[in-house]
């Protein structure tokens, strides 16, 4: 198939200036973006159209070549046949986004440090599963991830050998090309990136064999967290250059940490409290009892006083779960639900018969007596 022209492809004419150029790419790679246009066959091919033209088009020296002897580019094979692959293309995003808003500088940001780029390895997500126990202390996990690490074999060069990496002759290693040009205002000096090391101030004549001169290959690390205490469900910790590695001494992304909640069989979390559902019969309710109750440091004894009324709350003080980064931490709150029964046999029958027209079986509230609202309102003020 016969190559669309590269100036046809991003949509300039054959004298637009680089600001067009870049702003027409930059159009294009937000439109056909991969994140944006998944399992779309097409939008991959234009997108990756679109890098070429603009790897060429954006370098001057390319851009001159392919204006005379277009695709072919004046050598044998042109401009390398087989395209550019993914990485190559995310890696130019640091020129192309820059900083400040981009919508993928998450993703792909490239800062400047010094004038030569140092390049950022990409953020890693994971899950992670907390019981409310875990929840409630603080927990440390340790995860194994699968991600970029740096090649051993280069060291994260990417060349061959140390023969084959070199300081970049274009810019003598700054990673930036100065201009001088005469305006009728005098001298200017412009500064841009280098086009030949893209401003990694490094070239490589021949790449490593086990990375092909990324830099990066795919490993394992156990990575070690600690999650504090409080955070809840959908929360995002994040471990600052715990992320995928980044080739020729860049930083590191970011790990990004989504935490999912493990439901508790019998405690219920309410924000930083804890609520259990107490059932107890209408004769420890009548008589008072100890009854034993799951928290979440283990089983714990409490006292139900005599006449103790359905709907009653009571609060066990500091039981509950700590707010993130904060000394505040909620209680566990019990709800007494008075459990009547639902089936009796004769002999109960009889009994409860003989009670129900008792003098003290009476319902007697008083005119103190807090309303059912009233109570519930109190305990989440
Ligand atoms: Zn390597
Ligand atoms: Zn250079």
């Amino acid at each position: 198939m016969a190559k669309q022209d590269y100036y046809d492809v991003l949509g300039v004419s054959r004298n637009a200036d680089q600001a067009e150029i870049k702003s027409a790419y930059r159009k294009l790679a937000i439109k056909y973006h991969p994140d944006k246009n998944p399992d779309n066959k097409e939008a991959e091919e234009k997108f990756k159209e679109a890098a070429e033209a603009y790897e060429v088009l954006s370098n001057p020296e390319k851009r001159q070549r392919y204006d005379r002897f277009g695709h072919t580019g004046g050598t044998p094979g042109g401009y390398g046949g087989g395209g550019m692959n993914m990485e190559d293309i995310f890696s130019q995003f640091g020129d192309i986004f820059g900083g400040g808003g981009s919508p993928f500088e998450s993703f792909f940001s490239g800062g400047q440090r010094g004038g030569r780029r140092v390049s950022k390895g990409s953020n890693l997500r994971i899950k992670v599963k907390l019981n409310l126990q875990e929840i409630a202390k603080g927990a440390e996990k340790k995860i194994k991830v699968n991600k970029q690490v740096i090649c051993s074999t280069c060291d994260g060069s990417g060349a061959k050998d140390k023969s084959s990496f070199h300081t970049c002759r274009t810019c003598g290693g700054t990673g930036t090309i100065r201009r001088v040009t005469n305006t009728i205002l005098g001298q200017m000096q412009t500064t841009s990136t280098c086009p030949t090391c893209n401003g990694e101030g490094v070239e490589i004549s021949a790449k490593c064999a086990v990375c092909h001169g990324d830099g990066l290959v795919r490993g394992e690390e156990t990575i070690s967290i600690n999650i504090p205490a409080g955070v809840s469900e959908g929360m995002q910790l994040s471990m600052s250059g715990k992320g995928n590695a980044a080739p020729r001494g860049g930083v590191p992304g970011d790990l990004i940490i989504l935490i999912e909640e493990i439901p508790h069989e019998t405690l219920k979390r309410d924000g930083t409290n804890v609520i259990y559902d107490l059932y107890i019969n209408f004769v420890d309710a009548a008589l008072g009892t100890n009854a034993e109750i799951p928290t979440i440091d283990g089983k714990a004894k409490i006292k139900i006083e005599p006449g103790t009324q359905g709907g009653k709350i009571l609060r066990l003080k500091g039981k509950g779960v700590p707010e993130v980064n904060s000394y505040h931490k909620g209680d566990q709150l019990v709800y007494v639900n008075v459990w009547t029964p639902k089936v009796v046999s004769p002999e109960e029958k009889e009994l409860l018969e003989r009670l129900r027209n008792s003098p003290n079986f009476k319902p007697q509230p008083g005119k103190n007596e807090k309303t059912f609202f009233e109570r519930i309102k109190e305990y989440f003020e």
